[in-house]
């Protein structure tokens, strides 16, 4: 089954043309849908994989200096944004709130949102990801991925053992019963088959960048 690869450069590489080695490398065919997430300065179609942003602002035009909207990303050949990232919610102090509005406008622009959800260390992972559900998805009607990322597994090296990873996967699966499922933390080429084979995919953060890695992950 065709399995969803999702790349999270993060702030990465450092220049455009190194970008442009990662695309170049990555532009292979493979039985996978692979979906690439640059910051949006090095936004570069190819052929074989699919173009997706970090994130996106919640409106679509006007005096929101920094910011860049749905439409935007759109024009520039995005198919998929990735809204709710931990270190967005961190920094940034995005909140389900704010992600509930990004997701409806990508929806309205035609582009696929891939939320991300998970709990910190010691929080009730249950209550967290309900609750991430529930605010994040309110009033929404189109179709999300659903990217399950714990926290602490989120470039650290420690990854969640398979048997917390698929528990995950199907409590999720029987809140939004449409949503594809992915896991997202640490995730490498030593283990992403193993995780491949209980989810629908990865979210793919530090490995993406590296080539040897990434090629591993999506052949
Ligand atoms: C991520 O950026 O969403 C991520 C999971 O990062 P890493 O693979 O580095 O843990």
């Amino acid at each position: 089954m065709k399995k969803i690869i999702i790349g999270n450069f993060k702030m990465n590489p450092s220049s455009k043309k190194k970008a442009s080695d990662l695309f170049k490398a990555f532009d292979i065919k493979t039985k996978n849908l692979v979906i690439l997430c640059p910051p949006f300065c090095f936004l570069e179609k190819g052929e074989n994989y699919i173009l997706g942003a970090q994130n996106c602002f919640l409106k679509n035009e006007g005096a929101y200096t920094g910011e860049v909207s749905p439409k935007m990303l759109k024009d520039l050949g995005c198919k998929y944004v990735i809204l709710g990232h931990s270190e967005r919610r961190e920094y940034q102090k995005e909140n389900n709130e704010e992600i509930n509005k990004k997701i409806k406008i990508c929806l309205e622009n035609k582009l696929k949102p891939v939320l991300c959800i998970g709990e910190k260390l010691g929080e009730n992972k249950e209550e967290v990801l309900k609750n991430q559900l529930k605010e994040c998805l309110k009033g929404i009607k189109g179709s999300v991925i659903i990217a399950y990322e714990p926290i602490w597994a989120i470039g650290t090296g420690k990854t969640c053992k398979n048997e917390d990873i698929l528990d995950s996967y199907n409590f999720i699966k029987k809140i939004v019963k449409e949503s594809s499922v992915l896991y997202g933390g640490s995730v490498n080429s030593k283990n992403a088959k193993q995780i491949l084979s209980i989810t629908d995919g990865v979210l793919v953060g530090g490995a993406s960048i590296n080539k040897k890695e990434f090629l591993n992950i999506i052949k």
